[in-house]
């Protein structure tokens, strides 16, 4: 399914943030992709508009019942001035996949590619140039029916912003982050929402995460909200350990999001002939092989860091220092992912989409 995209281009482009300074999400670019859906009609007038303001009637459900959903893919130029997507068709089949979870109707993901490629080719002189920055895509899908009943809206809008983003660690050397292990708010339950980039699984994490920052520590290591005796997910990102000469991560479920770096990383890792398991994770599980020397690194995956080294993990009673911070097999998967990402390393799985 392809739509056709109209295009409507801005009589007042933006100066571009200096490269040595963007942050991450501050700066958005000129232009911004539109999808309505209506349930009697499907998806219709896709647009490329000047970026600005969306006109929302404030009755509009995502207001109030929170039905939002959103994804986070990066364009990267390589060092040969090729714009690549990382991974584009996954990322559109998994907001495909999560979104009659919210009771939303799922984007075609090759209608939602389509869209993303249009966009980018308008806007691909705001794709940065300098090493390690992206220009990051984000998808967002929201109900905009004006109704109170407690019901799925009958209309969606469907949107893409872009936002240059800089070097998460600033340059090429990994910054290990301090975790605090929260044993008492939950980030998703069973059966609930976590399996899906939900907009309510961020509000529901934000206030552990802000007591962890005012503590000291960079990020939370989620656990089940069950019994806050399995690991799942650290702060936005999956978790993966090394166990002796094991690299593991805690099996999906319906509480853990299904990170496409995740993926990215253990598709990698099994073809270099590591053992990679996908299996319950418990903190007492972490605590012993601690003691016994066999936990030698632990990191998190996502889009916006790649890789993020971990060099303490914190409970009430007990601080763990994990090996020397940024260990040899995490700064491995991220130098082979975003040389993929550059163009610098062969992309034999076939993630990368030039525009
Ligand atoms: C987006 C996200 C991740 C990482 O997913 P990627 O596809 O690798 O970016 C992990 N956990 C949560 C909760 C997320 O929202």
């Amino acid at each position: 399914m392809k739509l056709e995209v109209r295009i409507e281009r801005t009589s007042a482009p933006k100066a571009h943030p200096p490269e040595s300074d963007l942050g991450f999400g501050r700066h958005f670019t000129d232009h911004m992709l539109l999808v309505d859906f209506h349930e009697s009609q499907g998806w219709s007038d896709a647009r490329v508009l000047p970026y600005g303001p969306l006109a929302l009637d404030p009755a509009a459900a995502v207001l109030h019942y929170g039905q939002a959903m959103f994804e986070g893919i990066k364009a990267i130029r390589g060092d040969d001035g090729v714009v690549r997507v990382f991974r584009l068709e996954r990322h559109c089949q998994r907001m495909a996949s999560g979104a009659p979870r919210l009771c939303m109707p799922a984007p075609d993901p090759e209608m939602l590619a389509h869209c993303i490629t249009e966009l980018l080719k308008v806007e691909s002189d705001w794709v940065p140039r300098a090493r390690n920055t992206a220009l990051y895509i984000r998808p967002t899908l929201i109900a905009t029916e004006p109704f109170l009943g407690v019901r799925p809206a009958h209309q969606y809008l469907l949107y893409v912003i872009l936002s240059p983003v800089g070097s998460y660690y600033g340059g090429d050397t990994l910054k290990p982050v301090r975790i605090w292990v929260e044993t008492h708010q939950t980030r998703a339950a069973k059966g609930g929402l976590g399996a899906v980039k939900a907009g309510a699984n961020y509000a529901s994490s934000l206030q552990a995460a802000m007591r962890a920052k005012k503590d000291g520590y960079d990020q939370v290591l989620w656990l089940d909200g069950a019994k806050h005796e399995f690991l799942e997910e650290v702060g936005t990102m999956n978790l993966f350990l090394v166990l002796g000469d094991e690299l593991v991560t805690p099996a999906l479920g319906d509480t853990i999001l299904s990170g496409v770096t995740r993926d990215s990383i253990i598709t990698l890792a099994k073809a270099r002939g590591m053992t990679v398991t996908e299996r319950p994770l418990s903190l007492a599980e972490i605590v012993s092989a601690h003691e016994s020397g066999k936990l030698k690194e632990v990191f998190g995956s996502g889009t916006a860091a790649v890789v993020s080294p971990v060099s303490e993990l914190v409970t009430a009673d007990r601080r763990m220092i994990v090996g020397e911070g940024v260990g040899p097999i995490g700064q491995s998967f991220y130098d082979e992912l975003t040389g993929i990402q550059h163009g610098t390393r062969r992309d034999a799985h076939g993630w990368l989409t030039a525009i």
